[in-house]
């Protein structure tokens, strides 16, 4: 066994070897940032201050420059039989639930456009899954097919479990999900995952960028920020949501309530679109001023978050402000 010590906030965990700095961490009850667990979203970006470690998967999200700097993927490496100190920030002051595995069947499948499905779920009379919302669940399908789906429902919803599933051409589960999913299915889910859920937000301007089914995540906080505090409340809620066509903006308008400040807009939008032609990154600052008060929540392609991190962070966000959920591809 070896020791890690978090050098920002001075606690101290154990690794197994072959084990990754996540998992030792989040062994211990200490929560850092995460999602894809797999070296592609870079959500767990942390930096290594002394020891060697070694790596058990190819860190695809950070640059050589970033390497060369001492970043590395928290969920990528192990130590190498040494004892090590990183800096990664540390979210154990919002307690999690810890993952578990449900069986569940579908609810119901329905269209919300041409290529985008809300599936609903239901899990065995009596059981609850307890998440944060912004959190994703990991789906395992007959024949052991896994991927991850955000929820899309707060917990305000009285736990209903609601996915937006994008069909991806060529996708394995894509096909399930289109082609032979129904009402009745088996299934297997595995979580909460991940740590894309609201930091504290008293006084803040909040800008959520989505593209796609980057929505869903972002729904449900918006369904649940509804319940904070007043003393809580952010400042200002804006919510840039981008796709190509019209068909992919799928959620009524209606769904982003008073006091939101709802941007849509289209790259490749027909001569009916009278909105911004914009990236949604391009749009949000644009439209924003000083970014000192500004959080960024960024949830779907992993070409919109790297693009829109570097120009938020260019512009005077820090980056630690900047929280994300990339939906990558899975192996
Ligand atoms: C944390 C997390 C949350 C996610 N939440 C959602 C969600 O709420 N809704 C949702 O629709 N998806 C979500 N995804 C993506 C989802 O997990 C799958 O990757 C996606 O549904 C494709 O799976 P598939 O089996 O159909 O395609 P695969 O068989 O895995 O891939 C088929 C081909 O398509 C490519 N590909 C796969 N995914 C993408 C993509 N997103 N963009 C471009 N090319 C791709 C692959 O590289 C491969 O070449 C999430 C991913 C992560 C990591």
């Amino acid at each position: 066994m070896n020791k890690i010590t978090l050098f920002n906030t001075g606690k101290v965990f154990e690794i197994r070897s072959g084990q990754s700095v996540l998992d030792a961490a989040l062994d211990a009850g200490i929560l850092l940032e995460y999602a894809c667990k797999t070296g592609r979203c870079g959500s767990c970006k942390s930096r290594l201050i002394s020891g060697k470690t070694k790596l058990l998967y190819e860190e695809t999200s950070l640059t050589s420059a970033e390497l060369d700097e001492g970043w590395f993927l928290s969920c990528s490496r192990t130590s190498f039989d040494a004892d090590l100190e990183i800096i990664a920030e540390d979210l154990s002051g919002y307690p999690i639930q810890k993952p578990q595995i449900f069986p569940c069947k579908i609810d119901d499948l329905t269209y919300l456009s041409n290529d985008v499905l809300r599936v609903s779920l239901r899990l065995p009379t009596g059981k609850k899954l307890s998440y944060r919302a912004g959190q994703h669940i990991d789906i395992t399908a007959a024949g052991g097919l896994t991927r991850s789906y955000s929820l899309a429902r707060g917990i305000s919803s009285g736990g209903a479990l609601e996915l937006h599933v994008r069909k991806v051409g060529g996708g394995l589960m894509s096909n399930y999900w289109f082609s032979e999913a129904k009402s009745g299915d088996l299934l297997r889910i595995n979580g909460p995952k991940g740590t894309f859920f609201l930091r504290d937000v008293g006084g803040l301007d909040l800008v959520f960028l989505a593209t796609g089914t980057g929505i869903a995540p972002i729904r449900a906080i918006l369904e649940d920020l509804n319940r904070v505090g007043e003393l809580e409340k952010p400042a200002s809620v804006s919510v840039y949501w981008g796709g190509r066509r019209l068909q992919d903006l799928y959620l009524d308008k209606s769904e982003f309530k008073e006091g939101v400040n709802y941007c849509p807009t289209l790259s490749r939008g027909d001569a009916s679109w009278d909105g911004p032609r914009e990236y949604v990154q391009n749009l949000a600052l644009m439209h924003g001023g000083p970014l000192s008060n500004v959080r960024v929540y960024a949830c779907g392609s992993s070409t919109m978050i790297e693009d829109a991190r570097l120009r938020f962070v260019n512009a005077g966000l820090k980056p630690e402000h900047f929280i994300f959920d990339a939906f990558v591809p899975s192996f």
